[in-house]
This record gives C-alpha cells, sequence and structure tokens, in this order.
C-alpha cells in the first residue's frame, strides 16, 4: 500500500462528473483569442479552461508564451464565463502569479515532472495552498519518476490531486507524437488506486485526426477525464497548432464517443 492521502478534486459550486473535460489552447496567444477560445468552450458547456503562460519549449526560438500579462486575461474569462482556469507552473515564481491572479489549479508540466529539484521546488512553494494540482507523466517513460512528483506534491499538503497521462518519449518514429504506453497509467492505477487518471489526447497524438480514438480508449480503460487543446483558430496557433481542435469539432468529438463497459 502507499502512503499518500488523495482527496477528490473539489471546484466550489462545480460538480465534477466523469469523464471530467479539461479544455483551452495550447497557450494564451493574445486577450483576444484566450477570451474568444474560452466563451465557445463555455457554450459547448466545457466547465474548466486550460492555457499555457510559461511553455516548456524544446528548443530555444519557438514562442515561449506570453508570461505573466496572460493572467489577468485568465482573470477574465473566469469572470465572463464562470469557467476555472488552470494553467502550468514550473517554478516557485509561477505558483506565487498564478495563485496571485485566483487560477483554480495548476499543472506540472511533462518536462518538470521528470525533475525532482524542480517539482520540489513547486511543492515547497504551494505548500499549505488548498488547490488542485495535475501532475503530468514525465517526458520518459518511467512511472517512479512520476510517483515521485506526486509524492512530493502530496507531501507539501497538497491531496487534490490527479495524474495526467499525456504519452512518453521515444527516439523511434511513430504515429503517435508521443507513444500511450497505456500499461503505464494502468499500473499507476494499481499502485494508486484513489488517483484520478486524466488523459491528454493532444500531446499523445500531436495531430488531431488521432484525438478521438485516443479519447474513446481512455473511456475503454476507465479513466476519469481528457484534457484537450482547442483554439479558435487551430491552423494559425502560436505552439502546438497541428493538434488542436476548434471549440465546436471537439463538443463533435465528444458527443461521438461511447461509454460502454470498461475493458480494465
Ligand atoms: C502543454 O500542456 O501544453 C504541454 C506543454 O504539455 P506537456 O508538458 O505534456 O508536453
Ligand atoms: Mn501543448
Amino acid at each position: 500500500m502507499h502512503n499518500l492521502n488523495i482527496q477528490p478534486i473539489t471546484l466550489p459550486g462545480l460538480e465534477l462528473k466523469r469523464p471530467i473535460i479539461i479544455s483551452g489552447p495550447c497557450s494564451a496567444e493574445t486577450e483576444e483569442q484566450t477570451l474568444a477560445t474560452a466563451k465557445e468552450l463555455a457554450a459547448q458547456g466545457v466547465k474548466i479552461f486550460r492555457a499555457g503562460i510559461w511553455k516548456p519549449r524544446t528548443r530555444p526560438g519557438a514562442f515561449e508564451g506570453v508570461g505573466t500579462v496572460g493572467l489577468p486575461w485568465l482573470k477574465r474569462v473566469k469572470e465572463e464565463t464562470g469557467m476555472f482556469v488552470g494553467v502550468e507552473v514550473a517554478t516557485a515564481h509561477h505558483v506565487y502569479e498564478a495563485v496571485k491572479f485566483g487560477i483554480d489549479l495548476v499543472w506540472i508540466g511533462a518536462r518538470t515532472s521528470a525533475n525532482p529539484f524542480a517539482v520540489q521546488e513547486v511543492a515547497d512553494a504551494i505548500k499549505g495552498m488548498d488547490i488542485p494540482v495535475l501532475i503530468k507523466n514525465p517526458v520518459n517513460p518511467d512511472l517512479e519518476l512520476w510517483i515521485g512528483a506526486i509524492e512530493r506534491i502530496n507531501r507539501a499538503g497538497i491531496t487534490q490531486i490527479a495524474a495526467i497521462h499525456r504519452g512518453f518519449s521515444s527516439y523511434d518514429q511513430s504515429e503517435f507524437r508521443n507513444h500511450p504506453q497505456w500499461q503505464i497509467p494502468i499500473e499507476l492505477r494499481r499502485r494508486i488506486p484513489e488517483l484520478p487518471i486524466i488523459t491528454d489526447p493532444s500531446h499523445i497524438a500531436g495531430r488531431r485526426d488521432l484525438l478521438a480514438e485516443i479519447s474513446q480508449e481512455a473511456l475503454d480503460l476507465n479513466f476519469d477525464g481528457l484534457i484537450i487543446e482547442s483554439h479558435t483558430c487551430p491552423d494559425k496557433a502560436w505552439s502546438d497548432a497541428k493538434q488542436q481542435i476548434t471549440p465546436l469539432a471537439l463538443k463533435d468529438m465528444l458527443d461521438n464517443l461511447v461509454l460502454r463497459r470498461p475493458k480494465i
């Protein structure tokens, strides 16, 4: 048995039904794009909005996020749509800024969860706060490292934790941007049964035409939710353009998923 204390995620006034759906752009690019995407998502019934403002890019020179100036945009999203908003945090500074602007939940990205120093820095900054933290799997297929990141956050007193399964990188070419390696989140669930697992088909696929089948697989495995990137104009997105879909396409895709008896 593990020695974690994991409690259900509660967002005030929201009854979190499975599958939990989180959506929004890879990056907040402009105030207009952020608000427009959020309003379209809210109109489709999405309650939790995601947008990266600090973007961990693999190589320098790409768009690295708007930074703190994006936080008031997310505050407007909250005020004008009633959605809950989440951002990626990778440093103590990110945590303090996000909390100052009333961000409702944060997530730790795949490059950060691979680095215990960085996870510990986030854990120390977030200590004692009552905020849900979603922890992406590390970029590499290392279950112990993923569990270690979960433990670090939990030891900081955070109990509202969920894991995000975003696939694992490999040098070999495959149809996936990050191979799903479903056996790893399945084993995570065996080890920590009460930990919700949210699948991120966008970063697994890297392309929009695979999103539906990956989402269906996640539901068939009885995982708890989906986090999917969306944009009002996906092809023009400043990051991850190939994998984003419009809010309308998202609604259409979700409506076509079937809840059948889980495989596992
Ligand atoms: C993201 O969610 O936009 C992101 C950078 O994802 P990951 O950390 O999974 O690569
Ligand atoms: Mn992205």
